[in-house]
Order: C-alpha cells, then structure tokens, then sequence
C-alpha cells in the first residue's frame, strides 16, 4: 500500500497546474459565454503534451498512463469549472488511448499525429437518438460490408460531444455500428468516420445549457463508403471498446470533478473566512464550517475512489493484474459518487455567497451547470453506473435488465 506520489507525477501535476491556472482559469468565463475554446489554448495544450497524452510517442503522443492522465484531469478541472476543457481533454485522452491501442498502424499514422498536435478532433459516436444506456438494444447504425471488403454505413449519431469542434479542425469520429445484427454485443464494430467535408454525413448542432465550451450535436450517414483501413481494431470487438473506453474516461471524468469541487471549496472558504454576519465571519457559525468539512472530507472520498480506479487500470495494463471488469466496478463508484459530490459541493458554495451566489460575479453557476452532463448522461447515466456496481456486488443473473 503507497498513497504517495512519484516525483514523474509531482512534476506532471505542476506542469499541467501551472499552465492551467496561468492559461485557462482566467479565461473560463469567456470559454462559457462564446461556446468556444480559443485555438491559442488548444494549442498551448498540445504544445506541453496535454492533448491526447496517452497516445504512444510514436503518434507524437506522450504513452502517458491512467495516473498521469487523471493528474491531468483533475488539473484541468480546478482550473476550469464549468468544464469544457476537461471534457474535451478526457474525450482525446481516454478514446485516444483507444483508437490508439486497437486501430492499425496505418490509420494510426494518418489520424493520430494531427491529432497530438492539436490540429484534429478525435470523438466518440456510440450514442443514437434512440438511446444511450442500451446500446446492443437502441444501436439501429449499421455496416455493411461490401464485396471488395470495404464498407457502407448508414445510421444516426446523437448527442456527440465535439460535432463543431471536429468541422472546424478536421479529425474523425470513432463511431460505433452494428456490423452482425444477429451476434448481439458481439455484433459491433468501431470506424474512424471523419465529418469535416464528407458529402454522405450530414450534421446538426444541439444547445446545452452547460459546458457550453465544447459542442454537442449529432450526425447522420447516409451510404457513407468506407475503406476497411478505417475500421478501428477487429470486426465484432466494437462493443468491448466501448467499455474499456467508458472505464478509462470514467477515471477522467472523477478527477475533473474532484478538481473542480476542491477550487470551488477554497473559493468558498476564503469568502467565509472574510464574510461577517451578526458581527462574526461566516466561518466561526458551525452551520457553515460544518457543511465545509463535509464537503472537504467528500472530495478526498471521491479523490480516493477516482486515483484507485485509475491506479487498477495501469496495473491491468501494465501487469495484468486486474480484468477490465475489475476496472469498471471502481471506474463505475468514481462516476457515481465524484458528480453528485462536486454538484452538490457547488451548490452549498452558491449558498455562502448569498446573493452573490446567484450572480455571474462568482464562477459557481458555470460549475452547477457543467458538472450536471456528467451526472446526466456523458459517459454513462447514473443508474448505469449503480447497474455496473450491482451486477459485481449481487451478480449478473440477478441485475441483468433484459433478463
Ligand atoms: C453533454 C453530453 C455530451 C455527450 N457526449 C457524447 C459523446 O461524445 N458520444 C456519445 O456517444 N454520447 C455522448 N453523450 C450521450 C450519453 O452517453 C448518453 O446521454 C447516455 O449514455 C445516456 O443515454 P440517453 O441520454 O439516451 O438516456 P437513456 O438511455 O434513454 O436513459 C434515460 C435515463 O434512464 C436511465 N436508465 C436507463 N436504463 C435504465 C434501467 N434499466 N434502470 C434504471 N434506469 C435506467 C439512464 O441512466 C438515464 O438517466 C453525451 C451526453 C451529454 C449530456
């Protein structure tokens, strides 16, 4: 047992601190009210390895590892609490590290330096306008191989993070489709679908009402041809990506949210600290100082449960140590405790400030706002994540929804 950090890690965290807090922080409120992340930002990004870290250094990445990247994460969400930029890092991070580890060195070689560099967008298309959740239930996107081998594939894609983001710079989508509609969650298979300039897709842009900095929209394919060089890892495995990358990002998104709760807090107790009321701070009242040692001691539970998740997925794939199950149990409690945590830190915050709390003055709004899409839905709704934590602690025969 070592609760203790590498220098490597002391070192990356200070690095990605210091960039964060000089470059992103003061500009978090700009990011929110233009739905834009400045180019200057993403490519001061990339610049110190931070886009798509976890992609090999052969790809221009840094082969960065789950701990590392989740320093990153939780980084990145104390410096920007509505949360934009922390999505769009875990985005390239977690499924980065994906495509990077299934899709052959070919495609590698045409995607992933653009990538590195901050000049591409890499996302991730699972979900359809007839659902998120189930995805071997509501996947109706299909593949459909033709007789040379290549592929045409037809379908929707909806509420997909980065849908402008990927327009303006170019990249692919990887975009989950049935390819045998009768082998179940065996029947998936994964393609590099690229949206910028491509006559057969089609897309549209959705308002969200936080992390506003990063887009979400939808796209559809119409008889989309694809060279089977754009098929990510085997045919049939698609499924099985899917999980491995929602664990990864699960990690991610507990960090972001630890990150971004701890500022809040600080923020909160220095204002506490200066605040009086029936001439005392608002510190010295018990029904203030008690809630904040909640909130703190809640943080670092969730701290604990996000770097544990992070720290089983480096040993599965660095020892074996653990099966990718084992990873998602904790990569699941991560995702279920780390938002409520952080939504629910914003809004005892938002009350120490008073009126202030309610206004644009203080940045707790944007946090309220943003964290709310992890606890909704990206990356998996709540209840999948208690159904992923059941299914270990009572067994799949019981839990199973379609049994
Ligand atoms: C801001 C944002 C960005 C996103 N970005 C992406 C992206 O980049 N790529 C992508 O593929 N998807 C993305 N998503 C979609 C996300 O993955 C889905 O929202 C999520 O998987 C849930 O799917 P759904 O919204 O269709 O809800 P549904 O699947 O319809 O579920 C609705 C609700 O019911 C609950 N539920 C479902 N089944 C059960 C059950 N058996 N028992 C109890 N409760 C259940 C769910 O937890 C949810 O709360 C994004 C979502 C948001 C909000």
């Amino acid at each position: 047992m070592d609760f203790g950090w590498t220098e490597e890690q002391q070192m990356w965290r200070k690095t990605v601190r210091d960039f964060a807090q000089k470059k992103i922080a003061p500009r978090v409120r700009e990011i929110d009210s233009t739905s834009h992340i400045p180019e200057d930002i993403i490519r001061g990004m990339a610049e110190i390895g931070l886009w798509a870290p976890t992609v090999s250094e052969e790809y221009g990445g840094q082969g960065m590892n789950v701990t590392l990247a989740t320093i990153a994460a939780e980084e990145l969400g104390r410096a920007d609490i509505s949360l934009a930029i922390p999505v769009m890092y875990l985005v390239e991070a977690s499924w980065g590290f994906i495509f990077d580890r299934y899709a052959s060195p070919a495609l590698k070689q045409e995607i992933l330096p653009k990538v590195t560099a901050g000049r591409a967008f890499l996302g991730i298309a699972t979900t359809e306008p007839g659902g998120g959740s189930d995805i071997e239930g509501a996947t109706r996107a299909r593949g459909e191989k033709q007789a040379d081998g290549s592929w045409l594939l037809n379908g929707e894609k909806l509420y997909i993070s980065g849908i402008k983001e990927s327009l303006r710079m170019g990249g692919i989508h990887m975009t989950l489709v049935r390819t045998d509609p009768r082998a179940g969650h065996r029947g998936f298979t994964f393609f590099a679908v690229p949206l910028k300039d491509n006559p057969h897709v089609t897309t549209t842009l959705i308002e969200n009402w936080g992390r506003t900095g990063i887009s979400t929209g939808g796209f559809t394919m119409e008889n989309l041809p694809l060279a089977d060089h754009y098929r990510i890892g085997e045919e049939g495995r698609g499924f099985y990506y899917a999980m491995e990358g929602f664990t990864f990002a699960r990690a991610l998104i507990g960090a972001t949210c630890v990150g971004a709760a701890e500022a809040a807090l600080e923020m909160g107790v220095e204002y506490i600290k200066q605040r009086k009321t029936f001439g005392k701070p608002l510190a010295a009242y018990q029904g203030i100082n008690f809630p904040a040692a909640e909130h703190f001691t809640d943080i670092e539970a969730a701290r604990l449960l996000t770097y544990k998740a992070a720290w089983m997925a480096d040993e599965m794939y660095e020892r074996g140590a653990f099966k990718h199950k084992d990873v998602a149990l904790y990569g699941a409690m991560a995702k279920l405790r780390a938002p409520i945590m952080a939504f629910e830190t914003f809004n005892e915050v938002a009350n120490w400030l008073g009126a202030m709390g309610y206004s644009k003055e203080y940045p707790i709004e944007m946090g309220i706002r943003g964290v709310r899409s992890y606890s909704i839905g990206a990356e998996g709704g709540m209840n999948i994540m208690r159904m992923i934590i059941a299914r270990e602690l009572i067994g799949g025969e019981y839990t199973n929804p379609r049994q």
